[in-house]
């Protein structure tokens, strides 16, 4: 089994839209970073596909992508759903499944209300089945997450803050996927356990209130113990080469590495 990131930048993407810096003008295929989003492509073929972002159509195209099974979402946020319109090619025959929070949920069908209006057959929209997941006490020590299966896989939920708000991280076997986040209850300290692989968002050095920088991750790297962390929804601070030096500076000897745009990780 193998995830694939399809994005690994930013919500507003780099380059971003305007911007002359070295890292937005570079012509490094690894300084291109699409809004954070990632491809599961399981043992017997099927795919599930974390966040679906205003690029995924482009994604899509770029990666061959030719179905999606089911979908993961960690929240709300434009940069993690505003392409879910797109996958209407994949819903002709079935409702898309969307796994997601209850209130991420609300606004969904908020965000996309055309999609749940009855209208004529063939009306071009997508069809969505929104399965809840019921993370709204998370904060309390007591929550207790569940695996779900999908797509014959076994996937937990991480409930995280991303500042104030309640998203979640996805736990597959011993590969966790946490993007927009600040800080990791105990709790779900607690689920993360013996993961190997971490897919961690870390913005930029600089401190962010609703985002965990390189300091920070490195820190939650070294509690989890993973052997493997690659590093998500990166801005324009930092070149992919200067965020490998920083780390070479800082993480001496740790295996902790900015994603990639394309770049494909064994899921183990
Ligand atoms: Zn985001
Ligand atoms: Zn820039
Ligand atoms: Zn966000």
């Amino acid at each position: 089994m193998e995830l694939e990131i399809l994005g690994s930048g930013t919500s507003h993407g780099v380059p971003v839209i305007g911007c002359t810096c070295p890292v937005c003008t570079s012509q490094d295929p690894k300084n291109n970073r699409m809004r954070t989003s990632a491809l599961i492509r399981t043992d017997s073929g099927k795919t599930c596909i974390i966040d679906v972002g205003p690029e995924f159509r482009i994604q899509a195209l770029r990666s061959k992508i030719t179905s999606i099974d089911a979908v993961l979402i960690t929240h709300s946020h434009a940069d993690h759903i505003h392409g879910l319109d797109d996958l209407r090619v994949f819903t002709r025959d079935i409702p898309m499944p969307v796994y997601a929070e209850s209130s991420c949920i609300q606004d969904i069908k908020y965000r996309f209300s055309y999609a749940f209006r009855n209208t004529a057959r063939g009306g071009g929209k997508p069809h969505f089945n929104l399965i809840p997941i019921p993370c709204s006490s998370f904060a309390h020590s007591s929550f207790n997450s569940k695996p779900i299966t999908i797509c014959g896989i076994e996937v937990l939920p991480i409930p995280v803050y991303h500042g104030k708000l309640c998203v979640l991280g996805w736990r597959i076997e011993n590969t966790a996927y946490i993007t927009d986040c600040s800080q990791i209850p105990e709790s779900s300290y607690k689920l993360l356990e013996g993961t190997k692989t971490l897919i961690l968002g870390a913005l930029r050095l600089r401190p962010h209130t609703t985002h965990f920088n390189f300091p920070q991750a490195l820190e939650v790297s070294n509690r989890i113990g993973a052997k493997n962390t690659y590093l998500i929804h990166l801005c324009h601070d930092f070149s992919h080469q200067e965020i490998c030096e920083w780390l070479a500076s800082n993480a001496a000897g740790k295996k902790i590495e900015p994603a990639y745009d394309g770049l494909r990780i064994t899921i183990q």
